[in-house]
């Protein structure tokens, strides 16, 4: 599979700016979520479940110790992208993450961070904060779990905050410099694909530069686990999902990075469907349906080209 030859990926942008494979190194800050804490709301989002993206026992170990765990263990890359992946890393006191963030930009390899949070909980000093970082010539991406557009859906899932409240941060965000990218689910509960259409369209309205697209998986210990249990919740088909993603990507400005266009979760964590245990699955048939029905924005008349 060569994805980067029908979309834009972050991965070759990366590869064709530092001149070598740039990987991201994922990290978990300790940090809680306001929207666990009772500070935005309890419960959490409905889908979610943190242990199934990321192994909550790498918080004991300190910043420095992850990553030259986690780099030790790469063989095809000797600099990275710190990610502070777990929960709302932007959920704390400024000089606590002003500690974190150094520390890990203090390695050798590191050539920047990438932020991921909530979009109702990042204040104006953490955005000048990283900044600086990115002034000082770091890479630095501030990644905000959106998954819809739709404030009826962001309350049925219980995300705690609307599109306004992205729309105000990204705009802030992007007026400082600072690149955003958006993370996206398919297959939310009662959306349709032209649902993800408008998220899509309100997001490049908004403006951005990077996206997210990530199926509905049901994990084990999220609230949405139960529904399903029940029957009350469905999931995407593979090929829903491939016909959902491959026309939102065709419909993407050539100029949008695409960080993701899939995801998986470990078994047994992950209840449903099963194809999302298997990223390549899902990637290879993204990539075919690109392939056979046209690269990204070719829908909008301006087709994306590899250029090495
Ligand atoms: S998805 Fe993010 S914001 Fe929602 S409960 Fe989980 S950690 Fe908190």
């Amino acid at each position: 599979m060569q994805l980067h030859l029908v979309v834009n990926t972050f991965g070759a942008d990366l590869a064709r700016r530092y001149g070598e494979k740039i990987y991201k190194l994922t990290l978990h800050g300790g940090f809680s979520c306001p929207n666990r804490t009772g500070e935005l709301g309890r419960g959490g989002c409905t889908f979610c479940n943190v242990a199934s993206i990321i192994d909550e026992s790498i918080q004991v170990k300190s910043i420095s110790e992850q990553l030259s765990l986690q780099a030790s263990q790469m063989r095809k890359s000797k600099r990275y992208l710190a990610y502070f992946q777990a929960y709302t890393s932007t959920y704390a006191e400024v000089a606590i993450l002003k500690k974190m963030y150094e520390q890990a930009l203090q390695s050798a390899d590191i050539v920047g961070l990438c932020i991921g949070t909530r979009p109702d909980c990042v204040p104006d000093e953490a955005l000048q904060l990283l900044a600086q970082y990115q002034d000082q010539g770091f890479e630095v991406w501030l990644e905000l779990g959106l998954q819809t557009s739709n404030d009826k859906t962001l309350r049925d899932i219980n995300r705690g905050h609307t599109y306004l409240d992205y729309h105000k941060t990204t705009q802030k965000a992007r007026q400082l410099g600072i690149k955003v990218c958006t993370h996206l689910i398919v297959g939310l509960p009662k959306e349709t694909k032209q649902d993800c259409f408008t998220t899509l369209n309100q997001v490049l309205e908004t403006g951005v530069d990077g996206l997210k697209l990530h199926p509905l998986h049901i994990v084990e210990g999220s609230i949405m686990a139960k529904a399903w249990r029940a029957g009350r919740q469905s999931v995407l088909s593979l090929d829903e999902y491939v016909d959902i993603a491959g026309d939102l990507i065709r419909h993407t400005p050539k100029e949008i990075l695409y960080h993701r266009i899939s995801a998986n979760a470990r078994k047994p964590t992950l209840l449903a469907p099963d194809w999302c245990e298997n990223h390549w699955q899902s990637m290879n048939a993204v990539d075919s349906n690109l392939r056979q029905f046209g690269v990204q924005g070719s829908a909008l008349g301006d087709s994306y080209q590899f250029i090495a």
